[in-house]
């Protein structure tokens, strides 16, 4: 393989990542190459990322275009693009107003501020407690560690931020038992849990913490960075659940490839962050809003169906296979439990030009949600093969 920046990598980049020894040159939708001209079936988006996959020419028409008109003025002005893109969401979500930022992160960041103001507006300073789930993920700032509901985190950076406390995910009463022994202001959680194993909430979960959200006076806020913008089959995986959330937070996909993160904020708080009160240099991006935009418009009801028939077939084709012990996930957010340790199926599939990323111990498909079904139906084929082939040792 020709190594055009692994050494210069390895000496310069901060050392944060474990790296697949590829180098990715170029791509068109769900097909990438590396240096060696080597063919790949993109099954992980960048992580959830590129939603309509590499070098999508609409998007990139959208981003270009504002690029060449200005690509950005500062938060001292408007711009039709930030508003265009607001507008857009809360037609689509019945959210009351957005706040931009450029990660998830930062999404989560502002949920949280949120939380805590409106607690201190409306009940009173001590009731700052932000209730989260086990084996949740919420960011890599020091907040959005100490919200993410895993030990592994909340070591090496200390002290981090008090104010979270872990229920277990589908646990309802466990939920219930922290609400009632602490002063809390909101729950936050994914609807499907992505970092974590792709792993769904149950309906029932969600509906009975809203419940007693809404009896509680509790927020309660949806991390969406991962599973929202289509993945799920919905525009935003809380819609599968007939629930209505106060905040929601999204990035990943939103932006089509450019980053992009969004705290929508519900009635309950659409005032709670004043001017001053919150910020960004780069939060809502002319450019990156006009992709996300063009992203937004096209996740509509027809390509929805198709992310839905195309999960459909992943789960039909894939549960029961050999060597698969299980399937789990939520549209085309999906995660592959298989019985040979999944580090050695996933260089297996690489190998054999399919490119998943793992979720834990699983192997985690988060295609284009364009992604087309020739292609789609070959990486699944060759995901089964590799999974039957690797079982018996
Ligand atoms: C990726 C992710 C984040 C963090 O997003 P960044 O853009 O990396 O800051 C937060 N929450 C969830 C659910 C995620 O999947």
């Amino acid at each position: 393989m020709i190594q055009n920046s692994k050494n210069t990598d390895k000496k310069y980049v901060a050392n944060t990542y474990a790296r697949f020894d590829i180098e990715i040159a170029s791509g068109k939708g769900s097909l990438v190459y590396d240096t060696d001209g080597k063919e790949y079936i993109d099954l992980g988006t960048g992580i959830a990322v590129n939603t309509f996959g590499v070098a999508d020419e609409e998007w990139a028409k959208a981003v270009s275009e504002q690029l060449c008109a200005f690509q950005h003025t500062s938060n001292l002005y408007y711009s039709a693009p930030c508003a265009e893109l607001a507008k857009a969401l809360c037609e689509r979500t019945g959210a009351k107003k957005v706040f931009f930022g450029n990660s998830g992160a930062e999404a989560n960041e502002c949920a949280i501020k949120v939380a805590r103001k409106w607690a201190q507006d409306t009940k009173g300073a001590g009731d700052y407690n932000i209730i989260t789930l086990k084996n949740s993920f919420h960011g890599r700032t020091i907040t959005t560690l100490k919200a993410t509901g895993q030990d592994v985190f909340h070591t090496d950076f200390g002290p981090f931020p008090e104010g979270f406390l872990y229920a277990e995910a589908n646990n309802f009463a466990s939920v219930e038992k922290l609400v009632k022994e602490n002063k809390c202001c909101a729950v936050m959680m994914e609807i499907v849990q992505g970092e974590g194993g792709v792993l769904p909430l149950s309906p029932d979960f969600v509906k009975d913490v809203c419940t007693l959200a809404e009896r509680e006076g509790l927020l309660v806020i949806f991390d969406e960075v991962q599973c929202g913008n289509g993945r799920s089959g919905a525009l935003y995986a809380y819609m599968n659940y007939g629930v209505i959330p106060d905040v929601v937070t999204t990035a990943k996909g939103l932006g089509g490839g450019l980053p992009i993160g969004a705290a929508m904020l519900f009635e309950k708080v659409e005032n709670t962050l004043g001017p001053g009160s919150h910020g960004s240099t780069f939060g809502g991006n002319p450019a990156v809003c006009k992709g996300a935009l063009n992203i937004i418009e096209r996740i509509d009801e027809e390509l929805l169906s198709e992310v839905r028939e195309k999960s459909k077939y992943v789960f039909d084709t894939l549960s029961g296979a050999k060597g698969i012990k299980s399937v789990s996930g939520m549209g085309l957010m999906i995660g592959i439990e298989t019985e040979a340790d999944s580090s050695l199926v996933l260089a297996e599939c690489i190998k054999r030009g399919v490119l998943p990323i793992k979720a834990k111990t699983k192997i985690r498909l988060l295609p284009a949600l364009n992604i087309p079904t020739e292609l789609l139906h070959r990486a699944v084929d060759i995901i089964k093969e590799v999974a039957g082939e690797m079982a018996n040792g």
